[in-house]
């Protein structure tokens, strides 16, 4: 097999170094580039693979009940390097899954380091890979060098690679009150692939408006990093709380109008302000605060977006936030398999690819990984199952999130979170035939939901270990 050309991993982060050693553990070669030691980024301080640039957290371990536990359980099942490095240097932290960075990262290095398939070349890749590497996986990640960055967004178009990402709350649908909020679109307008009915909205009172806007001028906002400082705000994705501060009436002109919205929980009362949310995925499940950017420390977005009727039991799969972060607009450049449309030999992985964290990243690593080394093989690789949280979250990626009807895109980084998930039947009882309530309920349809995922792991590792190469 060694006579194979290399893939040739650009970044040596929590993607690259996950999906080069998926690719050597295929018998297959590969390089790593990475321009740490020669180049650093603005958050890196080491030229170590895989650096954990902030927290030292791969957050909660519980499969059962944690999307990002159940996660980690199907990598470690899929032969995980980051994973695996991540167990073997844990440190206390009750159900989360902490790691000693510095024993993380020299154990990922050397691991790779080590492996008579694996080069690792020191230096930044300045521009389009040559033509000569004939399959390339870009894991540059959310600090992609400017230079590699201009020659991706020359293929892929000004407004599909952002350099900034404004994320927006987004709520799962089975906790908004519909007794307080309603499906409408404004002035039933169906557009081109609505029912006239695609928003939720959220009445406000004149009362209900003035102290959420007072809760909004004092709530603590978190600070830019003094590198992202000087990154302009966009039009249009301005934080809720920056408009707030421009007039007391900016947002019942702006994201918060009132107009064309009827009440029917109200009929004749006109509401003063209306927040309105937006499906967010294409089961359904998750729905998006349309302009709520926001920079507001994420205890405070609780809070304080809990004032809203139909929103008071809330519960968020993701808090919004404003950072610096080179993603692209995934859904619509990239195919099933993680290749640019615009050129094939380029796969994306990591967080550019529009995921959010370490181990989504790697995540994504590994999947883009798989993919390439069977394609070099000539064996056939399909996406793992959307019922897995590996599947469910590369689906996101790559099309799962519904783009709003006009807008150049609605993607934003996403987490792994239950909502991205298929729904299931919520079990009635317990193995001993209780009737099922509450918490209890919510805890025994998380492990259903568990337990499908990692049967459907275990269908598709089979798979992809028992798929022929084609003949040379
Ligand atoms: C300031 C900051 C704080 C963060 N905090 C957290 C956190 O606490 N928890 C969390 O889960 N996530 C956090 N993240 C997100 C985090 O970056 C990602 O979760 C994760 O590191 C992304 O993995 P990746 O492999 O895609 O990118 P990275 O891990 O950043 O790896 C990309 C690699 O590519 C290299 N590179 C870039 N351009 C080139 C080039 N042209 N040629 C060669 N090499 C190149 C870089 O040096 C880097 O090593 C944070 C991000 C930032 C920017």
């Amino acid at each position: 097999m060694t006579h194979m050309k290399p893939i040739h991993v650009i970044g040596g982060g929590l993607a690259g170094s996950e999906a080069a050693w998926q690719i050597a553990c295929a018998g297959v070669p590969v390089v790593i580039h990475e321009m740490r030691s020669t180049r650093m980024t603005d958050a890196h301080k080491t030229d170590g693979l895989a650096e954990l640039v902030c927290s030292n957290s791969f957050r909660s371990d519980d499969w059962e009940t944690s999307a990002i536990g159940l996660l980690h359980e199907e990598m470690r099942r899929a032969g995980s390097l980051i994973l695996g490095a991540g167990d073997r240097h844990k440190l206390p932290a009750g159900g989360a899954l902490a790691v000693d960075r510095d024993a993380f990262s020299a154990e990922v290095t050397q691991r790779l380091g080590e492996h008579p398939l694996v080069a690792i070349e020191r230096g930044e890749i300045a521009g389009l890979p040559p033509e000569s590497w004939e399959s390339v996986i870009v894991a540059t990640g959310p600090l992609t060098s400017a230079s590699l960055s201009r020659a991706v967004q020359a293929l892929t178009g000004e407004e599909d690679l952002a350099f900034f990402d404004a994320i927006a709350p987004v709520v799962h649908r089975e906790s908004i009150d519909l007794s307080a909020a309603w499906f409408q679109s404004r002035y039933d307008k169906s557009g081109p692939a609505g029912t006239g009915a695609d928003y939720l909205n959220c009445p406000m009172t004149k009362a209900e408006y003035e102290a959420f806007l007072d809760a909004l001028l004092s709530g603590e906002k978190t600070s830019f990093k003094e590198w992202e400082a000087d990154t302009p705000y966009f039009d249009g994705c301005l934080p809720i709380e920056v408009m707030a501060e421009r007039g007391r009436d900016t947002l019942r002109f702006g994201p918060m109008k009132p107009v064309g919205l009827a009440n029917p929980h109200k009929s004749g009362t006109r509401p003063y302000a209306v927040v309105q949310l937006r499906q967010d995925n294409a089961l359904g499940s998750l729905w998006n605060m349309v302009g709520f950017q926001t920079k507001l420390k994420h205890g405070e977005q609780v809070r304080i977006f809990r004032m809203i009727p139909g929103l008071q039991q809330a519960e968020f799969a993701r808090l919004g936030g404003l950072h610096r972060n080179t993603f692209l607009n995934s859904p619509k450049l990239l195919d099933a398999q993680l290749r640019l449309k615009a050129m094939p030999r380029l796969r994306f992985a990591g967080q550019i690819t529009g995921v959010e964290g370490y181990v989504e990243s790697a995540a994504i690593g590994l999947v883009a990984g798989r993919f390439a080394a069977a394609e070099r093989s000539g064996r056939a690789c399909m996406p793992p199952p959307p019922t897995t949280a590996l599947g469910a979250l590369l689906a996101h990626i790559t099309g799962g999130h519904l783009l709003a009807p006009g807008a150049a895109s609605s993607f934003q980084p996403m987490n792994i979170n239950h909502g991205l998930l298929p729904p299931i039947e919520t079990p009635e009882h317990d193995a001993d035939g209780k009737r099922l309530k509450g918490k209890d309920r919510t805890r025994a349809k998380k492990r259903a939901v568990a337990e499908r995922a990692l049967a459907d792991l275990e269908g598709w590792l089979a798979t992809a270990r028992a798929a022929p190469a084609a003949a040379e």
